[in-house]
């Protein structure tokens, strides 16, 4: 195994680590780490990590990509603008610039996010995949293992090959993985034998590869709508089941964006009454979407969105196309593939040459963190937004609160000055007894 990894760690950021070797301790580098460990470094471990940077504590961020905000990086298509308008999406301490757009598009906010990165001075430690994060009860600290991913190429590999494994050891644990961690794909009888090509959502960039192509979208959210509508752009000819139940809203209301008018009215309505408005105004402008085979849930937007986190699809065209039958909706499940075609439950066939899966995305928490008490069996935090942002033993979570960009922001304000009063104040306690020791000194030298 190389030593010189550790020896670099030290070199880079003195300050926050110190590293040990121990032979029998397990198969790999020990690293001591002073402060959190921060597990992701997407827009909520960036932002938890620059209120740290404020407070003068030391971190470290672990990400399994090679880059930033892996997820608007790599996993989302090209024709992505923020659904929401900018005001809701910029991140603590540091705005948007001045000529951005009402909604950027994701390029404008990577760029932001990299600007982000570069003022708060923030290095995560790319291809570092997070595999277990546990209690030592023992010693009251966290313990983290990765494995560096595999061809990162950066000398990080074992010599004879393989990949090293790392285990860090913390006082607190921050957890920024996210909600959409991992692509959620459904299995389908006689999916094997397909013959098209099958994609899901995060892999799709644009309609280009389509082009001419029939090609059949699972699944209706927002990823759904908008795949829909680029393939459309590509003269593509889409269909969409539309299985489930979902609310579409328009994006503004009479020039007013949906989503601020429906904060604004919360203020001073409950929320029931306002998802009452929203369907209300929805149905005016949008028209009756049940002839089109999309039927609203019983519960409104707001509500459902609380309660089981399904976010209400804002309409960017995706409905003028479905009118001019430009994309067709298939209003029931999937039976079985065919080599060149689907079955639905109703006994409909249809041939498609591709297949885009927009089934939605996990939290992968518990596939690493040993840990019951925070989060619950979903990967989510049991307690409801506001209060799921703290643990137990230092453990934290941020980004988890199904309220996008301003909800992660929400969480990374709160824990970076948690963590931040207690590192203060044991920093005085210390600097206390320090000055007391040296006072006693300089007494007993009289
Ligand atoms: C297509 C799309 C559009 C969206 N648009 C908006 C919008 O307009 N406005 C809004 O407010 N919200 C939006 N959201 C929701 C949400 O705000 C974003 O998903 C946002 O990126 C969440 O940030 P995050 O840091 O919590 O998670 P992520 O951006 O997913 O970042 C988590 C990071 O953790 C890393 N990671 C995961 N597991 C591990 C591991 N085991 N070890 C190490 N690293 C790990 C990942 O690689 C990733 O880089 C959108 C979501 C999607 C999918």
């Amino acid at each position: 195994m190389k030593q010189s990894s550790s020896c670099n760690l030290r070199q880079q950021q003195p300050e926050m680590l110190q590293s040990f070797e121990h032979e029998n301790f397990f198969s790999g580098r020990c690293v001591l780490v002073n402060g959190p460990v921060i597990v992701g470094a997407g827009p909520s471990g960036l932002a938890v990590a620059a209120g740290l940077k404020r407070q003068g504590v030391p971190f470290i961020i672990l990400e399994r990509a090679n880059c930033i905000a892996s997820l608007w990086q790599n996993r989302t298509y090209d024709r992505l603008k923020l659904h929401l308008p900018k005001q809701f999406c910029e991140l603590p301490y540091f705005p948007f610039p001045d000529d951005f757009p009402e909604y950027p598009t994701k390029y404008q906010f990577i760029n932001y996010l990299e600007s982000y990165a570069k003022h708060f001075e923030i290095s995560p430690r790319f291809n570092e995949s997070v595999q277990s994060g546990k209690y030592d009860e023992t010693c009251g600290l966290w313990r983290i293992k990765t494995v560096m991913i595999p061809g990162a190429g950066d000398g990080d590999e074992d010599e004879d090959g393989s990949n090293s494994v790392i285990e860090y050891i913390c006082r607190w644990l921050i957890v920024a993985t996210g909600e959409n961690a991992e692509k959620i794909v459904p299995e389908f009888e006689g999916f094997n034998e397909f013959s098209g090509n099958v994609i899901h959502a995060c892999d799709y960039k644009s309609g280009e590869d389509f082009e001419g192509k029939r090609v059949l979208v699972v699944g209706c959210g927002n990823s759904g709508m908008e795949v829909s509508l680029d393939l459309c752009y590509h003269n593509a000819i889409p269909s969409m089941v539309v299985r489930n139940s979902v609310h579409v809203l328009p994006r503004e209301i009479l020039g007013k964006s949906t989503f601020e008018l429906a904060v604004s009215l919360m203020k001073w309505l409950p929320i029931w009454f306002v998802d009452k408005i929203l369907v209300m105004a929805a149905r005016l402008i949008l028209g009756n979407l049940e002839k089109y085979g999309i039927k609203r849930p019983k519960t409104g937007p707001l509500q459902l969105k609380n309660r089981e986190g399904k976010t209400p699809v804002l309409d960017i065209g995706t409905l003028k196309k479905i009118r001019s039958d430009k994309i067709k909706i298939i209003p029931f499940g999937i039976k079985k593939f065919f080599r060149n075609g689907v079955e639905f439950i109703n006994g409909q066939f249809l041939e498609v040459d591709s297949v885009i899966l927009a089934t939605g995305y996990c939290s992968n928490v518990p596939s690493w963190l040993k840990e019951n008490e925070l989060f619950s069996e979903d990967g989510f935090p049991k307690c409801e937004f506001p209060n799921g942002w703290k643990g137990k033993a230092g453990l934290y979570s941020v980004g988890f609160t199904r309220r996008g960009l301003s909800g992660a922001s929400f969480d990374a304000i709160r824990v970076a000055k948690d963590i931040g009063q207690i590192w203060k104040q044991e920093l005085n306690q210390k600097n206390q007894a320090v000055v007391v020791t040296c006072h006693r000194r300089s007494k007993s030298h009289c």
